[in-house]
C-alpha cells in the first residue's frame, strides 16, 4: 500500500521508517524494510510501523540504500510471512510491491514445476521469483529482467526491487500505481506520493505508467517496459508538511 525507498549517503533506515509514518494515512496491515550490510537483509512485522520499530531496535541498520514497505492485504492473510519485502529464490534479490499481479496462479504454479518453493501466500513473492529465473534464463541485467517480467505480468504495481550483487542499484517501476522519484544531491528518494520525499528535496519526479525508473550509481535513467530510453520530467513541487 505504501513504498520508501533511498540510495545516497545517508542512513537509509531512519529515512524510510520517517516516510512509512508519513504514508500511514493510507491504511495498512504489516510493514517491513531491506538494508543491504553483510548481506540483503529483509525485517517484517505485521502491525504498525511502532512495531517494526522496536523489532528493528537490535539488529543493525547501517545502510546507505534500502526499502521499506506497508501492505494493505490483498492475496495473502495479514502476519509476519505475506508482510513485504519478499525474497527471490536465491534471496539475492527483494521486492516491495504495491497493487496486485492478477495471472500470479499461472506463474506460481510454472516456476513451482521449475522446483521453487515459496515462503508466503503473495502475489508479489512470485513476482520476484518470476524476475530472478527470467535474469537466470536470459542471462541479462536484473533491469532487463524486471522490464521482461513487466512485459508478462497482468496487473496494477509499484514496485523497487534492490540486489545484494549490487549495493548502488534500485530499480522501480509503475502501472495503475503511483510512484514518485525525489531528486537530491547525490541522492535518490523513492515513496507513493510525495509526503516522504520533500523534507530533503523538492525536485521530484512522477514516473507514468509502464515506465521504469533505473538508479545505479548516483545516475537515474527512465525508459518504458517497451525498452525505449525516456528523458524524465523534473519538477519542482511546493508542499508543505
Ligand atoms: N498484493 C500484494 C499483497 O497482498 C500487495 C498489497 C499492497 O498493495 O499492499 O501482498
Amino acid at each position: 500500500c505504501g513504498i520508501v525507498a533511498y540510495v545516497g549517503q545517508r542512513q537509509a533506515a531512519e529515512i524510510i521508517i520517517k516516510g512509512l509514518k508519513r504514508l500511514e494515512y493510507r491504511g495498512y496491515d504489516s510493514t517491513g524494510i531491506a538494508l543491504l550490510n553483510k548481506g540483503l537483509n529483509v525485517y517484517k512485522k505485521k502491525g504498525k510501523v511502532a512495531e517494526l520499530e522496536s523489532f528493528l531496535k537490535d539488529k543493525n541498520l547501517n545502510s546507505t540504500i534500502g526499502m521499506g514497505h506497508t501492505r494493505w492485504a490483498t492475496h495473502g492473510e495479514p502476519n509476519d510471512e505475506n508482510a513485504h519485502p519478499h525474497y527471490s529464490a536465491t534471496k539475492k534479490l527483494a521486492i516491495i510491491h504495491n497493487g496486485i499481479i492478477e495471472n500470479y496462479g499461472s506463474l506460481k504454479q510454472e516456476l513451482i514445476r521449475k522446483g521453487h518453493v515459496f515462503e508466503s501466500e503473495t502475489d508479489t513473492e512470485v513476482f520476484i521469483h518470476f524476475i530472478e529465473d527470467i535474469k537466470e534464463n536470459e542471462k541479462c541485467s536484473l533491469d532487463e529482467a524486471v522490464r521482461l517480467a513487466l512485459t508478462k505480468v497482468v496487473g496494477a504495481y509499484a514496485i523497487v526491487v534492490m540486489s545484494l550483487e549490487d549495493p548502488n542499484l534500485l530499480i522501480a517501476a509503475r502501472k495503475g500505481s503511483p510512484l514518485v522519484i525525489g531528486v537530491g544531491k547525490d541522492e535518490f528518494f523513492m515513496a507513493s506520493d510525495a509526503t516522504p520525499i520533500i523534507e530533503y528535496t523538492n525536485e521530484v519526479i512522477y514516473l507514468n505508467d509502464q515506465e521504469i525508473a533505473i538508479i545505479n550509481n548516483g545516475k537515474l535513467t527512465v525508459k518504458n517496459t517497451a525498452n525505449l530510453p525516456l528523458t524524465p520530467y523534473v519538477q519542482t513541487v511546493d508542499l508543505e508538511l
